[in-house]
C-alpha cells in the first residue's frame, strides 16, 4: 500500500485560510472565492462532497465581517448538530480575531429557535419561563400516551417517526395530508400534557418560532435586523419550518442568506426535512444567485470515482491527488471477526502494536513516516448498536475512541442525576420531574430542597459543587471526570442562570452527544459523520437489510444510498467497507448477504482488504443483538 500523506495533526481547524496580517491568505479557487465575495442578494451554494462548501462558507462570513461592511453580532451560521456548530466556530476562530470570532452566532437552529422564544414568546401566549423538554422526555410521554390510547406495540416507532410532521400539521392548522384520526388524536393529548405542563419539546420551538414570527411582523424585523447575514450550512436537510421561519427573518430584516448544501446528501428526509426546498431556494429567495463547486479536496480518485458510480453519476468530482489506493472491501464471518479486523487494522496503520503503552492506551512513538493519529480513524455504521462490538474491541486492545451515539449526555452518570436534580429545584410543579428523580435516587428525602446557604438564583456553579457533593459524585471512569468537567464549564458560563444551565443540557441531542476531544478513533451513525472527515474511515455492516436499512417502517431506499454515499465520501486516504456472513437483527442470527451497494462500486476499484498475517481466533464468538 502506499503511504498515507503527511498532515498537520490539527484534525478539526482547516488547513487552508489562517489569517495572515490584515489579509486572508487566499487558497481559495475560483469558484470559491466568488461564493465568498459575491454580494447584492441571497446566495445558493450547491457542491459535492468535500468541495469546500463549509469552508467556502466560513471564509465568506470571516471576510464580511473584516470588510467592515458588516458587524461579526450581525451574522448567523445555523448548522445541523452541536458539534457542526462548534467545528464552524473553530474555524472562524482561526480567521477572526479574538474579539470578533465569539460574536457570530453560530448555532443550531433548535438554539436559535429557543432563545427567539425566551425573549418573545410571551407575544403568542407562551410562559414566560417555559419549559424545555428533552428528546429523551418527548420521547417517554409520547410512547405512554400511544400505548394508553391502545395503540399497537409494533406501531410505536412508526409514530414517533411521525410525530414531529403530525405536530406541525396541528400547530399550524395544515391538515391536507389527514395521517387518521387515531393518530391525531394520539397527537394532540400529547401536545396538551405538554402545554399542561408548560413545556415546549424540540419540535415545538421550530413550530412554535415560526409561529410567533409569522404572526408578529415586528418581531420577524427585530430579529431579521438583528441577523443582517444568515448562513445555512447542509441546507438540503432542512425542513419546512425552517424554511419559511428563515424566510421570515430575511424578509423581516431585509437580509441576506447565504445556504450551502448538496441534493445527494440529504439523509433526513425521514425526519420531515424536505429536498425540494433546496431545489426551490431561488423561489423561496427571489434574485438568488447559484454557485457550483467542482473541486474535491478531501478524498482520493478511487474514492471520488466509486462513489460517483454508487450514485449513478457519470463524472466523478475532480481531483488534484494522484494516490492510487483502492477501496478496501473486508469480507467477514462474524461480528465480532469484523470487530477484530478493525482494531488490528488500526493497529497496523499506526506503526504496529509495538508502540502502544498499555498503561496509557497510546502511541508513544510511531516509528513510521505515517502522520497519523487516532483522532484520523472514523468507524461508521447504519445503527447504533453495531458500536457495541466495536467499542468492546477497542476497549480490550486499548485504543483510545470517542462514541458518539443516540444516548445524549443527561442520559450518563453523573451528568443524569445532576440534570434530574436541578429540574426538580428549578421546576417544583412538574408532573414528571420529580418522579424521574426519584427512579435515580431512590433514597432522596421527602422534602427536597436546597441547604440554607443556597436558593436556586445562587451561582450555577456553587449549586453544582452543591450537587456532586450531595450526591457524593466521585468520578469512576475517564468518561465521568470529562463528564463533570463539561458540568463545570457549562456552569461557569450560566452565571446564577439555572434556567440557562437546564435549557443547554435539555437542548443536547442524541446526535449531538460527543466526548471527541483529544486523540480518538471516531465511532459514529453514519447520520452523525454528516460533514466530518477522517484521513482512514470504516464503514462497517455493508450488508442488505442494514445498508440498505430496511427495518423500519416506510424506509427509503434512494436515502439509504444517499447515506452510504456521505458514509464513502467522509475517507480522505483509505475507505475500507466490511461486510459480514451472519449477524443477529432483530432476534435470531441471520445469513447476512452483501449489501447491493457495493456491486455498485467497479470492481476495479476495489480490492480486498490485505490483513497481512491475521488470522481468526479459535474461539467461541459472541454474537451481537442489534434489538
Ligand atoms: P461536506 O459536503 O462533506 O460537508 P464540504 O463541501 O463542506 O464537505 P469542507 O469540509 O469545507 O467540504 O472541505 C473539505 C476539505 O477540503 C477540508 O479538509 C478543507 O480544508 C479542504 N479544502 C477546501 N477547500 C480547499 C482549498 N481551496 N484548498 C485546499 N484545501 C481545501
Ligand atoms: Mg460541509
Amino acid at each position: 500500500q502506499t503511504p498515507l500523506p503527511k498532515r498537520p495533526r490539527t484534525p478539526s481547524s482547516p488547513s487552508v485560510g489562517k489569517t495572515s496580517g490584515d489579509a486572508l491568505v487566499d487558497p481559495l479557487n475560483p469558484d470559491q472565492r466568488e461564493a465568498v465575495y459575491h454580494r447584492n442578494g441571497p446566495l445558493l451554494v450547491i457542491a459535492g462532497p468535500g468541495t469546500g462548501k463549509t469552508l467556502t462558507l466560513t471564509h465568506r462570513i470571516a471576510h464580511l465581517t473584516r470588510s467592515k461592511d458588516a458587524a461579526a453580532e450581525q451574522m448567523l451560521a445555523l448548522t445541523f448538530t452541536r458539534k457542526a456548530a462548534a467545528e464552524m466556530a473553530d474555524r472562524l476562530s482561526a480567521l477572526l480575531n479574538a474579539a470578533q470570532s465569539p460574536l457570530v452566532q453560530t448555532v443550531t437552529f433548535h438554539r436559535l429557535c429557543l432563545d427567539i422564544l425566551r425573549q418573545k414568546g410571551n407575544r403568542i401566549g407562551l410562559p414566560v419561563d417555559f419549559i424545555l423538554c428533552s428528546e429523551i422526555d418527548a420521547r417517554d410521554l409520547a410512547t405512554d400516551l400511544f400505548l394508553k390510547s391502545g395503540g399497537d406495540k409494533g406501531r410505536l416507532s412508526d409514530f414517533l417517526r411521525r410525530l414531529p410532521a403530525l405536530k406541525a400539521q396541528l400547530v399550524l392548522n395544515d391538515l391536507s395530508q389527514t395521517p387518521g384520526p387515531e393518530l391525531l388524536q394520539v397527537c394532540r393529548e400529547y401536545q396538551r400534557a405538554l402545554r399542561d405542563a408548560a413545556m415546549l419539546d424540540m419540535d415545538d420551538l421550530e413550530i412554535e418560532a415560526h409561529r410567533l414570527l409569522r404572526e408578529h411582523p415586528d418581531v420577524a424585523t427585530h430579529f431579521g435586523k438583528r441577523f443582517q447575514y444568515i448562513f445555512v450550512d447542509e441546507y438540503q436537510d432542512t425542513n419546512p419550518n425552517q424554511v419559511a421561519l428563515l424566510k421570515c427573518l430575511v424578509e423581516g430584516g431585509n437580509g441576506e442568506i447565504c445556504a450551502i448544501g448538496d441534493a445527494d446528501q440529504a439523509i433526513y428526509g425521514f425526519r420531515g426535512a424536505d429536498v425540494t426546498h433546496f431545489r426551490e431556494f431561488e423561489k423561496d429567495f427571489p434574485g438568488a444567485k447559484r454557485i457550483v463547486l467542482t473541486r474535491n479536496y478531501r478524498s482520493t480518485p478511487a474514492i471520488l470515482k466509486g462513489s460517483a458510480a454508487l450514485m449513478g453519476k457519470k463524472r466523478a468530482l475532480t481531483t488534484d491527488r494522484t494516490d492510487r489506493s483502492p477501496i478496501a472491501i473486508a469480507h467477514l464471518k462474524t461480528v465480532s471477526e469484523e470487530a477484530e479486523m478493525v482494531v488490528a487494522h488500526i493497529e497496523r496503520l499506526m506503526g504496529g502494536i509495538s508502540h502502544f503503552s498499555f498503561d496509557t492506551g497510546r502511541v508513544e512513538a510511531p516509528q513510521t513516516d505515517l502522520c497519523l493519529g487516532f483522532g484520523d480513524i472514523g468507524i461508521l455504521y447504519r445503527l447504533n448498536a453495531q458500536g457495541n462490538a466495536l467499542e468492546k474491541a477497542l476497549k480490550r486492545r486499548g485504543i483510545p475512541y470517542a462514541r458518539s451515539g443516540e444516548t445524549p449526555l443527561i442520559t450518563r452518570h453523573p451528568a443524569d442525576i445532576i440534570w434530574r436534580f436541578f429540574q426538580t429545584l428549578r421546576y417544583p410543579g412538574n408532573p414528571y420531574y420529580e418522579a424521574a428523580y426519584r427512579r435515580l435516587i431512590p433514597v432522596a428525602p421527602d422534602d427536597l430542597s436546597l441547604p440554607g446557604e443556597y436558593e436556586i438564583n445562587s451561582p450555577v456553579s456553587d449549586l453544582l459543587e452543591h450537587a456532586i457533593a450531595y450526591h457524593n459524585l466521585i468520578p469512576e471512569s475517564e468518561e465521568e471526570t470529562r463528564i463533570l468537567a463539561r458540568l463545570r464549564d457549562l456552569a461557569d458560563r450560566c452565571d446564577h442562570n439555572i434556567a440557562l444551565f437546564l435549557d443547554a443540557l435539555s437542548l443536547e441531542r442524541g446526535i449531538d452527544h460527543t466526548l471527541l476531544e483529544g486523540d480518538r478513533v471516531a465511532l459514529m451513525s453514519l447520520h452523525a459523520a454528516k460533514g466530518l472527515e477522517w484521513e482512514v474511515t470504516f464503514i462497517t455492516g455493508c450488508e442488505d437489510r442494514l445498508l440498505p436499512c430496511s427495518l423500519f417502517d416506510g424506509h427509503d431506499e434512494s436515502e439509504e444510498r444517499r447515506l452510504f454515499y456521505v458514509g464513502m465520501t467522509r475517507a480522505r486516504s483509505r475507505l475500507i467497507l466490511s461486510h459480514v456472513d451472519r449477524r443477529a437483527i432483530k432476534g435470531p442470527l441471520r445469513q447476512m448477504n452483501k449489501s447491493p451497494f457495493l456491486d455498485r462500486i467497479p470492481s476495479q476499484l476495489c480490492r480486498p482488504l490485505d490483513r497481512g498475517d491475521w488470522q481468526a481466533k479459535p474461539r467461541a464468538h459472541e454474537q451481537l443483538t442489534l434489538f
